[in-house]
């Protein structure tokens, strides 16, 4: 049966690069149909917003089925996906693959962190001859970080005039709320090292906008946003969408192949209806996949036919290939100052309102590191609303029970404090994806298998970061409590782990060696882009999505320029 509406592009993934293209492209004026494989979200009606810990089962914490809480927002996903494996090449690393199911996907409950790409992080091939150069500089992507900032709302206003780390131009960002009081300490132990530390840029408004309310420091962000504070896609990006009457959504249509026409072009996809267990195939003039960076790959690598035995898009063979994570690992320490304080509310914005960006490159540049890329710091503590973490106070006290326990720990509140190290991995041959030769999903796909291995550069980049965090600890007087082990290897978190899954069909200027052009258009397949995490050439220590929502604004801009030209 045709489809009733023609459409001009399916977008495939409603998360980060999904639910950006898709809010250009309607609002352009083009006919889009987005296609989530998770079910329709709502975070006006489902965050549970007020809920206190203690109304929670196990008061909230942390299960197998719920890893970051029982409130998370994650519904239908997270480490594993019941009936949808992947599996790991053996003898290979472990690889670990956060997948949300659920309208807006990670966005719904990501850590907000929201940091530009440097200069240096666009041609990093040019500064040490390692990894490769993006095919744009910074220069080209600026005014797109200018706009995708306006519309997603992101605090960490000032002009600090770093190196590599770009300021927003006046007036784009909201200020950042006031640091707490372990934030001001370690700020001033920081500075005494001479590490600069910076007001925390997170996509949560702290003014009024278009509809949103500001944030005011509720609960944990990690649940959701009911009034809209915090950047979700659900809340920001879909709603004016699908006001402009252009976008249509289909959920709980698990995309599979991109379907080619026998001119080269794509003609379409073919989804899995996860409720009903039906494929069915939907046609437009252009396709974006979003779907997240390996999922992106994996419809790609799926998608074989005879004129394109190796997946669509893939005369390169580096469809699956240059996968990346961020370097990851953290520490934490006891600061007795910091002990028998009087209760105070720390709550504030959800996250830290100061992070240390990285402040090596001239040492780098002069080869004193023994490794070639900089890490940034997050921080943790403070008086928040407690968890069951707090039960850990307990080993401090010499009170087993009852009100002098309870008595001590309130002594011992606050006085923990936490560090974890965000860093560059450079991409190598070792890290990629491929189509595994015999897992299939509940639904009869092909699955992932992942190939991964750190090198020596990210590994001596976590031992860097745990020596500094210990000296940044003994610096406050404090002993380290967890993160004690300073063996990079070791110290070092799994691949995928810290949920920064970048790469498997990266831009370039050589289609021989890369899937997407600099517009994130196949070299393949001209009416075929993909604007997910999936084109990043190199992952730099700053979190991913702004970038990747910058890259998509520009690239959905670019489609429309060329839709509305005939050039489809
Ligand atoms: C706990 C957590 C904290 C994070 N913190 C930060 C942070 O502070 N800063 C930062 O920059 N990044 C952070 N991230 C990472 C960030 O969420 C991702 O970089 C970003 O969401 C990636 O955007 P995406 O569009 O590629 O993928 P996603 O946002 O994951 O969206 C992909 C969408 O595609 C859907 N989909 C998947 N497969 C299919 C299919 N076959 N067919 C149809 N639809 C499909 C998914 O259900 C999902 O909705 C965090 C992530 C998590 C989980
Ligand atoms: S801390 Fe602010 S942005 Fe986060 S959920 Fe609460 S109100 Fe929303």
């Amino acid at each position: 049966m045709k489809q009733p509406t023609p459409y001009d592009v399916i977008v495939v993934g409603s998360g980060a690069g999904g639910g950006m293209s898709a809010y250009v492209l309607a609002k352009r004026g083009l006919k889009v149909l987005m296609l989530e494989a998770g079910r329709d979200y709502k975070p006006e009606e489902e965050t549970p917003m007020f809920n206190t810990n203690a109304e929670a089962p196990l008061r909230g914490v942390s299960t197998p089925d719920k890893p970051f809480g029982y409130y998370d927002a994650t519904v239908d996903g997270g480490w594993t996906v019941p009936g949808e494996p992947y599996t790991t090449a053996p003898g290979d690393r472990e690889f670990m693959w956060w997948r949300p199911r659920m309208l807006g996907g990670r966005t719904n409950h990501w850590g907000r962190i929201s940091l530009r790409f440097g200069p240096y992080d666009f041609k990093p091939y040019s500064r040490d001859g390692l990894g490769v150069d993006w095919p744009i500089s910074y220069d080209e992507l600026a005014p797109w970080y200018d706009k995708t900032e306006k519309i997603v709302g992101i605090t960490g206003a000032g002009q600090l005039g770093l190196e590599n780390t770009p300021d927003s131009p006046p007036g784009i960002l909201h200020d950042t709320p006031t640091p707490r009081l372990h934030e001001i300490m370690m700020t001033r132990a920081f500075e005494a090292m001479g590490i600069p530390v910076a007001p925390m840029r997170a996509a949560v408004i702290q003014k009024p906008m278009d509809g949103r309310s500001a944030c005011f420091y509720a609960t944990s962000c990690g649940r959701g946003c009911s009034i809209k504070a915090m950047f979700q896609t659900t809340t920001v990006l879909i709603p004016p969408a699908l006001a402009t009457g252009n976008l249509d959504i289909i959920t709980d249509a698990m995309v599979y192949t991109v379907d080619m026409g026998k001119d080269g072009r794509a003609k379409g996809v073919t989804y899995i209806d996860r409720v009903s267990g039906e494929h069915k195939s939907v046609t437009a003039k252009a396709v974006v996949l979003a779907a997240s960076a390996a999922e992106t790959a994996r419809i790609l690598l799926n998608s074989k036919d005879g004129r394109n035995p190796d997946g669509v898009a893939n005369s390169s063979g580096t469809a699956g290939k240059y996968l990346m994570d961020t370097v990851g690992t953290d520490s934490g320490g006891h600061i007795p100052m910091l002990e028998g304080m009087p209760s105070r509310n720390d709550d504030g914005m959800s996250g830290a309102h100061i992070y240390v960006p990285w402040w090596g490159y001239q040492q780098q540049a002069r080869k004193e590191l023994p490794f070639p890329r900089g890490y940034h710091i997050e921080v943790g503590g403070g008086q928040r609303m407690p968890g069951m973490g707090i039960g850990d106070l307990a080993d401090y006290s010499d009170v087993p029970f009852g009100a002098g326990l309870r008595k001590q720990m309130r002594h011992y509140y606050g006085s923990d404090i936490g560090f974890a190290g965000r860093g560059e991995m450079i991409p190598n041959d070792d890290c990629y994806a491929e189509i595994d030769p015999d897992i299939k999903d509940r639904f009869g796909i092909p699955v992932l298998r992942f190939h991964w291995k750190w090198s020596e550069h990210e590994i001596g980049q976590a031992a860097h970061m745990r020596k500094t965090f210990h000296e940044i600890i003994d610096r406050l007087g404090g002993k380290v409590t967890y993160g004690f082990e300073t063996d990079g290897e070791k110290a070092i978190a799994a691949g995928g782990e810290i949920i920064h899954e970048v790469g498997c069909a990266r831009m370039g200027d050589n289609p021989k060696t890369s899937v997407v052009n600099k517009w994130g258009q196949a070299w393949d397949v001209k009416n075929l882009f993909i604007t997910d995490g999936a084109v990043l050439p190199s992952n730099p220590d700053k979190n991913p999505t702004l970038t990747i929502l910058s890259l998509a604004m520009r690239n959905a801009n670019y489609l429309a320029d060329e839709a509305a030209k005939g050039n489809l």
